[in-house]
């Protein structure tokens, strides 16, 4: 091929021209003067890309400086360097060398701009110092659990979920936890976060859900609700004893369609639906279960010391237990039960 402009002949072209004519006097890289370099005043974040994100200043300004360089045709930065000089308290100039393939041919080019520093509150920090919420969630745990540690629990679940969350989506956070009698309000910045955060609190613990959703106003010319989701956790508890069709049974798991059982009569596990967990008397709670020291032990059998009266007695256990010195009993209408 040949030049169209110097006529120089046998050469690569690019667009007709060659090398030499088609780099003459265009600039290889080209920055903006100045760019404002956006910072939240409260959590220190920058916005690049529109994005928040956490950087150091100096890092915070050489990107968006490199975000706004713009090469020559054909042209593909390959690598660059930056240098950062202070001008004044809130400004700074950023002089940028990269070095450009232009169809195959590395070239430098250089250019500056201005950094301005500009203060300002992200939409998450504005939402928070506002207590903005879209829903809350009202704990409420039955008063035969509410001294055992199952409100802290779940409070410690909820915020682990939502600080979990957060990472991926920064509009969502806890505004505000107010502790009531009988559990707690919490205010949540998304109503599906609550949504999520119910539903899988249902999940793990059985907890009946209500919701409810009321009109807050309209925004935007869209209306706009704010939900709440009401839990009430049940009695039961894993571990408890519980007393279904006449048998007594330790609760081994909760779902969201019930539980799972096991008797202690014949220690075979059975499912159970979510009504008749409810429904059923909780006879011993996990906590109260006792040990009883083993004297002896035989073939599905075992003679164990009564914890209350000392009184040896003779106690049913399934015929593949790994006997320790001590096993878990209760007493139920004078019977001394193994509880597995
Ligand atoms: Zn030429
Ligand atoms: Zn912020």
């Amino acid at each position: 091929m040949f030049c169209v402009k110097c006529g120089k002949d046998d050469v690569k072209t690019i667009n007709g021209l060659c090398f030499k004519c088609f780099l003459n006097d265009r600039e290889i890289i080209n920055m903006p003067h100045h760019i404002d370099l956006m910072k939240c005043a409260n959590c220190e974040e920058y916005l690049i890309n529109n994005k928040w994100v956490k950087k150091t200043k100096n890092l915070a300004i050489e990107e968006i400086a490199l975000e706004t360089v713009e090469t020559i045709s054909h042209g593909e930065i390959v690598s660059a360097e930056t240098h950062v000089e202070k001008q004044e308290d809130k400004t700074f100039v950023v002089h940028v060398q990269a070095n450009v393939n232009v169809s195959g041919t590395i070239v430098t080019g250089k250019d500056n701009t201005i950094v301005r520093l500009k203060n300002t509150v992200c939409k998450r920090c504005s939402r928070q110092l506002g207590n903005y919420y879209e829903a809350i969630m009202q704990i409420r745990i039955d008063e035969n659990n509410i001294d055992n540690g199952l409100l802290e629990e779940v409070v410690k679940k909820i915020k682990a979920s939502v600080e979990k969350q957060a990472k991926i989506n920064r509009l969502l956070f806890i505004s505000n936890i107010r502790m009531v009698s009988g559990g707690a309000d919490i205010f949540l910045s998304s109503i599906s976060l609550g949504k999520s955060l119910t539903r899988n609190l249902s999940d793990i613990y059985g907890a009946e859900i209500k919701e409810s959703a009321s009109l807050v106003g309209v925004v935007d010319s869209q209306e706009t609700y704010r939900v709440t989701f009401l839990l009430r956790f049940p009695a039961h508890r894993v571990g408890d004893i519980i007393q279904f069709k006449d048998k007594f049974c330790k609760l081994i798991a909760i779902n969201k369609n019930g539980g799972k059982i096991i008797n202690l009569h014949n220690f075979i596990e059975t499912s159970i639906k979510k009504l008749e967990l409810f429904n059923a008397k909780i006879v011993v709670k996990a906590k109260d279960i006792k040990q009883a020291m083993v004297v002896s032990s035989s073939l599905g059998e075992l003679q164990v010391v009564h914890p209350i009266t000392y009184v040896t007695k003779d106690i049913r256990v399934p015929q593949d237990i790994k006997v320790n010195d001590t096993v878990s009993v209760v007493d139920i209408e004078s019977e001394l039960l193994y509880v597995p």
